[in-house]
């Protein structure tokens, strides 16, 4: 890492091997519940990867503090090197300013369990907003772009409806869409299709697995075992707030290092 003019240090030199995302011992309570006990991972340029767990194991409060929605507590993290959410202020971290923490969640997407898509506005709108108000685009590339994702998606005659008019798996696909519109370095995607009816899981996970093929780096929080198998290139296994296993696909599924990863899927598959 260099210093800039102003004495602060900001720019890291990033090469092939820095990670997109680098999660280093990071500890996050709520009141007296450790919800991440020292999690370290590392996230690298088109990886997916997927993290599985039982429920309340940290999954969420994992990615939610890469998204910047939550703070940690101690350890830290890095999107392409820079360290999220503090800068170091004469030798001391200290909580960055809130207009530079937006400037890094900016660079990142999340997609959540319940679409979250605004119910007034057009399947449109809610893709092109962020575009054109966030991140300067114009409108007229905004929605070639958008028509463009949506049609990707098989959705192009969706472009002018509401949400409300929509199925579930559809309305996914859109906050999908709307995610990847902003052209992030990192998808975060928490347990997208858990709130769907299962004849619509399969349509949401296509979608995922054909992004995934496009070389997006994802983080994709999931119980899909199937599709973390068959689309993730790494798995992550948590429990009470810790990394247990972290190991390419294959070998998370086939070789099973620890007796809580071999229950786990014991019981989920
Ligand atoms: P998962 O997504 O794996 O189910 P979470 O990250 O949601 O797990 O939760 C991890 C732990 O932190 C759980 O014990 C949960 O109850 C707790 N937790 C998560 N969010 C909050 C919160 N906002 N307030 C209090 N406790 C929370
Ligand atoms: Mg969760």
């Amino acid at each position: 890492m260099s210093a800039d003019s102003s004495g602060l240090i900001v720019q890291p030199k990033v090469t092939d091997e820095t990670p997109v995302i680098e999660v280093s011992d990071v500890r996050k309570r709520f009141g007296d519940q450790k919800a991440l006990d020292g999690v370290s991972m590392s996230v690298y340029e088109g990886e997916v990867v997927a993290i599985l767990g039982p429920s309340g194991s940290g999954k969420s409060t994992l990615v939610r503090c890469i998204d910047q929605l939550e703070t940690i507590d101690g350890g830290s993290m890095r999107l392409d090197g820079e360290l999220l959410g503090y800068e170091r202020l004469g030798g001391h971290l200290r909580p960055m300013t809130p207009s530079g923490k937006q400037r890094q969640q900016r660079r990142m997407s999340m997609v959540f369990q319940q679409f979250n898509l605004f119910p007034h506005w057009t399947v449109l709108r809610n893709i092109t907003e962020a575009p054109v108000h966030v991140h300067g685009a114009t409108p007229a590339a905004a929605r070639t772009r958008a028509l463009e994702l949506l049609e990707r998606v098989g959705l192009s005659d969706k472009a002018d409806a509401y949400p409300r008019h929509l199925s579930g798996g559809q309305q996914q696909r859109v906050a999908i869409v709307r995610a990847v519109a902003v052209d992030p370095r990192i998808l975060l995607f928490d347990e997208p299709t858990s709130a769907l009816d299962p004849e619509l899981v399969d349509e949401v996970l296509q979608t995922m697995k054909q992004l995934a093929h496009t070389g997006r780096t994802m983080v994709v929080v999931t119980h899909e075992l199937e599709f973390a198998r068959n689309v993730a290139d790494r798995c992550v296994f948590m429990a009470d707030g810790r990394v247990v296993e972290d190991r390419p696909a294959d070998a998370f599924f086939d070789d099973p290092q620890s007796e809580r990863l071999r229950t786990f899927l014991a019981r989920s598959g």
